[in-house]
């Protein structure tokens, strides 16, 4: 990555000037863009612009976009809330250096396949707050496929008292999951989140159906987690065959069930 000119704005409403109408780039935490071999002519970092808290406001959390995955990794907030799935989620990715550099705000946007930060948020009741564009739910991000010249500000997710559990499956630490799965149940309510299938994380309708209907015993979260497997679909690369992603869907959605009841 070749950067031309550098900008530091104070003001979003600047910042959001410069994307809109400079065809500026976002630089969140700058680890995943400086891997790519491009030249940006105008490079803007959001430092100045306070994007950098993680907020209990009562009914929800708010975690601005330049919040590091180390700081909702060590969060107080976050290591108690949903079971501290987000905290235990973002701990497992790369290493320390990683974390103290890689936002969420870069996280959400990149909208990566292999994510382990989107797959919790998913199972979560959660939005996303651009500048220009306001709030919007994660998942009605996540499907759009338009590029959206926008900054985003913060994510935003419901205190609404869910249970949660994260699993994922990797060859070794610190690298890529091959599969991950994100559970949360409030009441009855379960949602049911599986991503790196390596397509981007997707929530099962038809195993939270289920799951949300029939007594909670080990049978039915099995069977939760085989229609997730077959209603899913998977893919193959370098990490792992689309068989054996499925075989691990139906696993890891039902130890995540086991996980949350
Ligand atoms: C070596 C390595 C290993 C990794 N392993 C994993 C892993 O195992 N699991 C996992 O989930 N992730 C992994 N990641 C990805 C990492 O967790 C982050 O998701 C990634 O680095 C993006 O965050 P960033 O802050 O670095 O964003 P950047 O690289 O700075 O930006 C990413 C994209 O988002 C845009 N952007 C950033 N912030 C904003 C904003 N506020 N508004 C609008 N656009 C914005 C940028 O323009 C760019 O297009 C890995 C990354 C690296 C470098």
């Amino acid at each position: 990555m070749r950067i031309k000119e550098y900008l530091k704005p104070v003001s979003l409403q600047g910042a959001y000037n410069l994307v809109k109408n400079e065809q500026a780039i976002v630089i969140g935490g700058g680890a995943f863009i400086r891997l790519g071999d491009r030249e940006i002519e105008k490079a803007l970092d959001l430092s100045n612009l306070n994007l950098s808290f993680i907020e209990d406001k009562g009914d929800e959390i708010e975690i601005g976009a330049m919040t590091t995955l180390r700081e909702i990794e060590c969060s107080k907030i976050l290591k108690t809330e949903f079971d501290g799935m987000l905290s235990k989620a973002v701990s497992e990715i790369a290493g320390v250096q990683i974390r103290n550099m890689a936002t969420i705000g870069g996280s959400v946007f990149g909208r990566y396949g292999f994510s382990d930060v989107i797959t919790p948020l998913m199972a979560l009741d959660t939005y996303v707050e651009f500048y220009n564009l306001g709030r919007v739910p994660l998942e009605d991000f996540l499907e759009s496929k338009s590029k959206l010249q926008d900054i985003l500000v913060k994510i935003i997710i419901k205190k609404d008292g869910r249970r949660g559990k994260f699993l994922s499956v990797r060859n070794t630490t610190t690298d890529f999951s091959i599969l991950n799965v994100a559970i949360s149940k409030k009441a009855n309510e379960f949602k049911i989140a599986v991503g790196a299938r390596p397509l981007g994380a997707k929530l099962s309708k038809e195993a939270m159906e289920f799951i949300s209907k029939v007594e909670l015993t080990e049978e039915n979260a099995k069977k939760a987690g085989e229609l997730a497997a077959e209603n899913l679909s998977f893919g193959e690369d370098l990490r792992a065959s689309e068989i054996y992603r499925r075989e691990l869907c139906k696993v890891l959605v039902k130890r995540g069930i086991m996980g949350v009841i």
